[in-house]
Protein backbone atom coordinates (compact mmCIF):
# COMPACT_ATOMS: atom_id res chain seq x y z
CA UNK A 1 0.00 0.00 0.00
CA UNK A 2 0.85 3.36 -0.62
CA UNK A 3 -0.41 6.04 1.12
CA UNK A 4 1.27 9.55 0.46
CA UNK A 5 -0.90 11.44 -1.88
CA UNK A 6 0.95 14.16 -3.09
CA UNK A 7 0.70 14.26 -6.71
CA UNK A 8 2.74 16.28 -9.07
CA UNK A 9 1.30 16.25 -12.59
CA UNK A 10 5.04 17.09 -14.88
CA UNK A 11 3.84 18.53 -18.16
CA UNK A 12 6.37 19.66 -20.89
CA UNK A 13 5.37 22.43 -22.88
CA UNK A 14 6.78 23.41 -25.80
CA UNK A 15 5.46 26.01 -28.13
CA UNK A 16 1.92 25.35 -26.30
CA UNK A 17 0.10 29.00 -25.79
CA UNK A 18 -3.13 27.73 -27.82
CA UNK A 19 -3.86 24.75 -25.53
CA UNK A 20 -2.40 25.80 -22.12
CA UNK A 21 -5.22 27.86 -20.98
CA UNK A 22 -7.53 24.64 -21.54
CA UNK A 23 -5.13 22.28 -20.55
CA UNK A 24 -4.73 24.04 -17.03
CA UNK A 25 -8.28 24.39 -16.81
CA UNK A 26 -9.34 20.82 -17.01
CA UNK A 27 -6.16 19.80 -15.05
CA UNK A 28 -7.52 21.82 -12.17
CA UNK A 29 -11.26 20.35 -12.57
CA UNK A 30 -9.61 17.21 -12.31
CA UNK A 31 -7.86 17.42 -9.49
CA UNK A 32 -10.42 19.31 -7.05
CA UNK A 33 -12.27 15.70 -8.22
CA UNK A 34 -9.31 13.88 -6.76
CA UNK A 35 -8.79 16.00 -4.02
CA UNK A 36 -12.42 15.57 -3.08
CA UNK A 37 -12.13 11.65 -2.90
CA UNK A 38 -9.36 12.00 -0.97
CA UNK A 39 -7.03 10.17 -3.66
CA UNK A 40 -4.57 12.95 -3.55
CA UNK A 41 -3.83 15.60 -0.81
CA UNK A 42 -4.30 19.34 -1.22
CA UNK A 43 -0.56 19.77 -2.09
CA UNK A 44 -0.43 18.41 -4.82
CA UNK A 45 0.52 20.39 -7.45
CA UNK A 46 -0.01 20.66 -11.97
CA UNK A 47 3.61 21.44 -12.74
CA UNK A 48 4.30 23.29 -15.90
CA UNK A 49 8.28 22.81 -17.85
CA UNK A 50 8.54 25.68 -20.45
CA UNK A 51 10.76 23.66 -22.55
CA UNK A 52 12.29 27.54 -24.11
CA UNK A 53 9.23 28.23 -25.62
CA UNK A 54 9.54 31.32 -27.99
CA UNK A 55 5.52 32.18 -27.90
CA UNK A 56 4.08 33.16 -24.84
CA UNK A 57 3.98 29.43 -23.15
CA UNK A 58 5.96 31.09 -19.57
CA UNK A 59 4.18 34.17 -19.29
CA UNK A 60 0.90 32.43 -19.58
CA UNK A 61 2.47 29.54 -16.80
CA UNK A 62 3.74 32.51 -14.33
CA UNK A 63 0.13 34.13 -14.70
CA UNK A 64 -1.86 30.30 -13.66
CA UNK A 65 1.11 30.30 -11.08
CA UNK A 66 0.38 34.00 -9.69
CA UNK A 67 -3.51 33.71 -9.55
CA UNK A 68 -3.65 30.17 -8.07
CA UNK A 69 -0.06 28.81 -7.04
CA UNK A 70 -1.66 26.45 -4.45
CA UNK A 71 -2.70 24.56 -8.02
CA UNK A 72 -0.01 25.44 -10.51
CA UNK A 73 3.85 25.36 -10.15
CA UNK A 74 6.26 26.23 -13.42
CA UNK A 75 9.95 25.41 -14.37
CA UNK A 76 11.52 27.45 -16.77
CA UNK A 77 14.23 25.97 -18.65
CA UNK A 78 16.96 27.81 -19.87
CA UNK A 79 16.47 27.05 -23.81
CA UNK A 80 15.22 24.34 -25.79
CA UNK A 81 16.09 20.41 -24.79
CA UNK A 82 13.49 18.19 -25.97
CA UNK A 83 10.74 16.55 -25.00
CA UNK A 84 12.37 14.15 -23.00
CA UNK A 85 14.79 16.35 -21.17
CA UNK A 86 12.07 18.47 -20.28
CA UNK A 87 10.09 15.50 -18.71
CA UNK A 88 13.10 14.53 -17.10
CA UNK A 89 14.04 18.03 -15.86
CA UNK A 90 10.22 18.46 -14.36
CA UNK A 91 10.53 14.78 -12.76
CA UNK A 92 13.95 15.66 -10.90
CA UNK A 93 12.78 18.80 -9.87
CA UNK A 94 9.73 17.39 -8.27
CA UNK A 95 11.13 13.96 -6.83
CA UNK A 96 12.19 15.04 -3.24
CA UNK A 97 8.69 17.21 -2.53
CA UNK A 98 5.95 14.47 -4.44
CA UNK A 99 4.55 11.12 -3.09
CA UNK A 100 3.93 10.28 -7.13
CA UNK A 101 4.23 12.45 -10.13
CA UNK A 102 2.60 11.74 -13.28
CA UNK A 103 3.89 12.77 -17.00
CA UNK A 104 1.85 13.95 -19.53
CA UNK A 105 1.47 15.67 -22.60
CA UNK A 106 0.31 19.65 -22.95
CA UNK A 107 -1.56 18.83 -25.97
CA UNK A 108 -4.89 17.00 -24.22
CA UNK A 109 -4.08 13.79 -26.24
CA UNK A 110 -3.45 12.07 -23.09
CA UNK A 111 -6.63 11.25 -21.37
CA UNK A 112 -7.02 13.29 -18.24
CA UNK A 113 -9.87 11.00 -17.06
CA UNK A 114 -7.41 8.40 -16.93
CA UNK A 115 -5.50 9.87 -13.80
CA UNK A 116 -8.11 8.28 -11.53
CA UNK A 117 -7.19 4.93 -12.40
CA UNK A 118 -3.54 5.56 -12.33
CA UNK A 119 -4.04 6.80 -8.66
CA UNK A 120 -5.77 4.18 -7.59
CA UNK A 121 -3.33 1.80 -8.82
CA UNK A 122 -0.52 3.52 -6.82
CA UNK A 123 -2.79 2.88 -4.03
CA UNK A 124 -3.21 -0.35 -4.17
CA UNK A 125 0.49 -0.81 -4.05
CA UNK A 126 1.71 0.29 -8.14
CA UNK A 127 5.29 2.33 -8.27
CA UNK A 128 4.61 2.22 -11.85
CA UNK A 129 1.77 2.71 -13.84
CA UNK A 130 2.11 2.97 -17.77
CA UNK A 131 -0.56 4.71 -20.32
CA UNK A 132 -1.33 2.36 -22.85
CA UNK A 133 -3.20 3.44 -25.37
CA UNK A 134 -6.56 1.15 -26.46
CA UNK A 135 -6.97 2.70 -30.25
CA UNK A 136 -5.66 4.83 -32.62
CA UNK A 137 -8.91 5.90 -34.21
CA UNK A 138 -7.95 9.38 -34.14
CA UNK A 139 -5.18 9.05 -36.06
CA UNK A 140 -4.55 9.37 -39.65
CA UNK A 141 -3.29 6.36 -41.49
CA UNK A 142 0.49 7.28 -41.99
CA UNK A 143 0.93 8.26 -38.29
CA UNK A 144 -0.85 4.90 -37.22
CA UNK A 145 1.31 2.83 -39.82
CA UNK A 146 4.83 4.52 -38.42
CA UNK A 147 4.23 4.63 -35.05
CA UNK A 148 2.64 0.93 -34.64
CA UNK A 149 5.95 -0.03 -36.88
CA UNK A 150 8.26 1.81 -34.41
CA UNK A 151 6.61 -0.26 -31.36
CA UNK A 152 7.45 -3.82 -33.08
CA UNK A 153 10.50 -2.70 -34.77
CA UNK A 154 12.04 -1.65 -31.35
CA UNK A 155 10.89 -4.60 -29.70
CA UNK A 156 12.20 -6.86 -32.77
CA UNK A 157 16.19 -4.52 -32.22
CA UNK A 158 15.76 -5.95 -28.24
CA UNK A 159 14.85 -2.41 -26.76
CA UNK A 160 12.36 -3.62 -24.51
CA UNK A 161 9.43 -0.97 -24.14
CA UNK A 162 5.77 -1.27 -23.27
CA UNK A 163 3.98 -1.55 -26.82
CA UNK A 164 1.50 1.27 -27.41
CA UNK A 165 3.10 3.37 -24.48
CA UNK A 166 4.45 6.82 -24.80
CA UNK A 167 5.36 9.24 -22.07
CA UNK A 168 1.85 9.49 -20.30
CA UNK A 169 2.70 7.46 -16.59
CA UNK A 170 2.56 7.64 -12.81
CA UNK A 171 5.96 6.72 -11.32
CA UNK A 172 5.95 7.02 -7.69
CA UNK A 173 8.98 9.05 -5.39
CA UNK A 174 11.11 5.61 -4.88
CA UNK A 175 11.03 5.09 -8.81
CA UNK A 176 11.88 8.62 -9.10
CA UNK A 177 14.89 8.48 -6.88
CA UNK A 178 16.16 5.41 -8.25
CA UNK A 179 15.52 7.35 -12.18
CA UNK A 180 17.97 9.86 -10.81
CA UNK A 181 21.19 7.32 -10.71
CA UNK A 182 20.94 6.47 -14.60
CA UNK A 183 22.85 9.42 -15.91
CA UNK A 184 22.69 8.66 -19.57
CA UNK A 185 22.93 11.62 -21.64
CA UNK A 186 20.67 9.82 -24.97
CA UNK A 187 17.64 9.69 -22.76
CA UNK A 188 14.90 7.76 -23.83
CA UNK A 189 12.41 7.63 -20.89
CA UNK A 190 9.87 4.43 -21.88
CA UNK A 191 13.03 2.17 -21.99
CA UNK A 192 14.59 3.38 -18.90
CA UNK A 193 11.36 3.04 -16.94
CA UNK A 194 11.17 -0.77 -17.09
CA UNK A 195 14.22 -1.18 -16.37
CA UNK A 196 14.40 0.04 -12.71
CA UNK A 197 11.69 -2.43 -12.03
CA UNK A 198 8.80 -2.67 -9.38
CA UNK A 199 5.37 -3.74 -9.00
CA UNK A 200 3.86 -1.77 -12.20
CA UNK A 201 0.64 -2.25 -14.27
CA UNK A 202 -1.06 -0.24 -17.59
CA UNK A 203 -4.34 1.64 -17.80
CA UNK A 204 -6.03 1.82 -20.71
CA UNK A 205 -7.00 5.17 -22.44
CA UNK A 206 -7.86 6.34 -25.94
CA UNK A 207 -5.78 8.80 -27.47
CA UNK A 208 -7.43 12.01 -28.74
CA UNK A 209 -6.98 14.39 -31.49
CA UNK A 210 -4.63 17.20 -30.14
CA UNK A 211 -6.48 20.21 -29.16
CA UNK A 212 -4.79 22.90 -30.74
CA UNK A 213 -1.45 23.81 -32.24
CA UNK A 214 0.64 22.02 -34.12
CA UNK A 215 2.34 19.18 -33.56
CA UNK A 216 6.06 19.32 -32.49
CA UNK A 217 7.17 15.65 -33.46
CA UNK A 218 7.29 15.75 -37.41
CA UNK A 219 8.52 12.89 -38.90
CA UNK A 220 11.58 13.86 -39.19
CA UNK A 221 12.08 13.83 -35.58
CA UNK A 222 10.24 10.82 -34.87
CA UNK A 223 12.65 9.08 -37.40
CA UNK A 224 15.19 9.99 -35.01
CA UNK A 225 13.42 9.57 -31.98
CA UNK A 226 13.15 5.81 -32.92
CA UNK A 227 17.09 5.52 -33.77
CA UNK A 228 17.91 7.04 -31.00
CA UNK A 229 15.46 4.55 -28.82
CA UNK A 230 16.98 1.69 -30.24
CA UNK A 231 20.82 2.52 -30.22
CA UNK A 232 20.45 3.70 -26.71
CA UNK A 233 19.01 0.54 -25.64
CA UNK A 234 20.10 -2.43 -27.95
CA UNK A 235 23.53 -3.71 -29.46
CA UNK A 236 21.70 -5.44 -31.35
CA UNK A 237 22.08 -3.96 -34.99
CA UNK A 238 25.92 -4.70 -34.15
CA UNK A 239 25.11 -8.25 -34.06
CA UNK A 240 23.41 -8.07 -37.11
CA UNK A 241 26.28 -6.46 -38.82
CA UNK A 242 28.50 -9.58 -37.76
CA UNK A 243 26.05 -11.97 -38.93
CA UNK A 244 25.84 -9.88 -42.31
CA UNK A 245 29.51 -10.32 -42.81
CA UNK A 246 28.98 -13.95 -41.62
CA UNK A 247 26.02 -14.73 -44.56
CA UNK A 248 28.47 -12.44 -47.37
CA UNK A 249 31.65 -14.70 -46.24
CA UNK A 250 29.84 -17.54 -47.38
CA UNK A 251 28.30 -16.34 -50.07
CA UNK A 252 31.30 -14.96 -51.76
CA UNK A 253 33.14 -18.42 -50.74
CA UNK A 254 30.12 -20.20 -53.23
CA UNK A 255 30.55 -17.41 -55.72
CA UNK A 256 34.95 -18.20 -55.53
CA UNK A 257 33.87 -22.14 -56.43
CA UNK A 258 31.01 -21.30 -58.94
CA UNK A 259 34.04 -19.27 -60.72
CA UNK A 260 36.47 -21.99 -60.29
CA UNK A 261 34.59 -23.96 -61.98
CA UNK A 262 33.24 -22.06 -65.28
CA UNK A 263 36.76 -21.30 -65.85
CA UNK A 264 37.96 -24.82 -65.99
CA UNK A 265 34.26 -26.01 -68.12
CA UNK A 266 35.94 -23.40 -70.64
CA UNK A 267 33.56 -20.79 -70.51
CA UNK A 268 35.59 -17.69 -68.53
CA UNK A 269 34.62 -14.66 -70.56
CA UNK A 270 31.59 -13.83 -68.51
CA UNK A 271 31.95 -11.84 -65.39
CA UNK A 272 31.43 -8.43 -65.94
CA UNK A 273 28.33 -8.45 -64.34
CA UNK A 274 28.88 -10.45 -61.70
CA UNK A 275 31.94 -7.84 -60.89
CA UNK A 276 30.17 -4.74 -60.94
CA UNK A 277 27.61 -6.24 -58.87
CA UNK A 278 29.41 -7.36 -55.89
CA UNK A 279 31.27 -4.40 -55.38
CA UNK A 280 28.29 -1.56 -55.47
CA UNK A 281 26.75 -4.53 -52.72
CA UNK A 282 29.52 -4.98 -50.72
CA UNK A 283 30.40 -1.34 -51.15
CA UNK A 284 26.50 -0.29 -50.02
CA UNK A 285 27.13 -2.82 -46.79
CA UNK A 286 30.14 -1.78 -45.56
CA UNK A 287 28.77 2.24 -45.49
CA UNK A 288 25.72 0.41 -43.81
CA UNK A 289 27.71 -1.42 -41.27
CA UNK A 290 29.78 1.72 -41.38
CA UNK A 291 27.03 4.23 -40.43
CA UNK A 292 25.51 2.29 -37.44
CA UNK A 293 28.70 1.91 -36.05
CA UNK A 294 29.19 5.42 -36.14
CA UNK A 295 25.67 5.77 -34.63
CA UNK A 296 27.41 4.09 -31.45
CA UNK A 297 30.75 5.88 -31.51
CA UNK A 298 28.58 9.40 -31.57
CA UNK A 299 26.88 7.79 -28.61
CA UNK A 300 29.72 7.58 -27.02
CA UNK A 301 31.11 10.64 -27.26
CA UNK A 302 27.60 12.26 -26.20
CA UNK A 303 27.91 9.93 -23.21
CA UNK A 304 31.56 10.77 -22.35
CA UNK A 305 31.10 14.66 -22.37
CA UNK A 306 28.49 13.84 -19.82
CA UNK A 307 26.50 17.50 -20.36
CA UNK A 308 23.85 18.25 -18.40
CA UNK A 309 20.75 17.46 -19.86
CA UNK A 310 18.70 19.96 -19.07
CA UNK A 311 19.38 23.49 -17.10
CA UNK A 312 16.45 24.74 -14.54
CA UNK A 313 16.62 28.52 -15.26
CA UNK A 314 13.57 28.43 -12.57
CA UNK A 315 11.44 26.80 -10.48
CA UNK A 316 8.18 28.76 -9.28
CA UNK A 317 6.35 26.56 -6.64
CA UNK A 318 4.47 27.65 -3.41
CA UNK A 319 4.54 23.64 -1.66
CA UNK A 320 4.67 23.38 2.18
CA UNK A 321 6.73 21.11 2.23
CA UNK A 322 9.56 23.75 0.13
CA UNK A 323 8.54 26.25 2.75
CA UNK A 324 9.37 24.42 4.98
CA UNK A 325 12.76 23.20 4.20
CA UNK A 326 13.89 26.98 3.76
N1 LIG B 1 7.63 19.12 -26.40
C1 LIG B 1 8.67 19.65 -25.63
N2 LIG B 1 9.87 19.98 -26.24
C2 LIG B 1 10.07 19.79 -27.58
C3 LIG B 1 9.02 19.21 -28.35
C4 LIG B 1 7.82 18.89 -27.73
O1 LIG B 1 8.54 19.84 -24.42
O2 LIG B 1 11.15 20.11 -28.06
C5 LIG B 1 6.35 18.77 -25.73
C6 LIG B 1 5.10 19.34 -26.37
O3 LIG B 1 4.83 20.64 -25.89
C7 LIG B 1 4.03 18.35 -25.96
C8 LIG B 1 4.79 17.04 -25.90
O4 LIG B 1 6.18 17.38 -25.82
O5 LIG B 1 3.52 18.62 -24.66
C9 LIG B 1 4.54 16.15 -27.10
O6 LIG B 1 4.75 16.87 -28.31
P1 LIG B 1 3.74 16.77 -29.53
O7 LIG B 1 2.33 16.76 -29.04
O8 LIG B 1 4.07 17.87 -30.47
O9 LIG B 1 4.12 15.37 -30.16
P2 LIG B 1 3.09 14.32 -30.85
O10 LIG B 1 1.97 14.09 -29.90
O11 LIG B 1 2.66 14.96 -32.12
O12 LIG B 1 3.94 13.09 -31.06
MG1 LIG C 1 0.81 15.46 -29.17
Amino acid sequence: MNNEKILYMVVPCYNEEAVLPETAKRLKEKYSSLIERNLISPESRIVFVNDGSKDKTWDIIQELHNSDSATFSGINLARNSGHQNAVLAGLMTVKDICSMAITMDADLQDDINAIDAMVEKYHEGNHVVYGVRSARNNDTFFKKFTAEGFYKFMSAMGADVVYNHADFRLMSRRVLQELANYREVNLFLRGMVPLIGFQSCSVYYERAERFAGESKYPLKKMLAFAVNGITSFSTKPLKLITTMGFIMSIVSFLAMLWTIIVKFAGASELGWSSTVCSIWFIGGLQLLALGIIGEYVGKIYAEVKQRPRYIVAEFINNSEKEEKEK
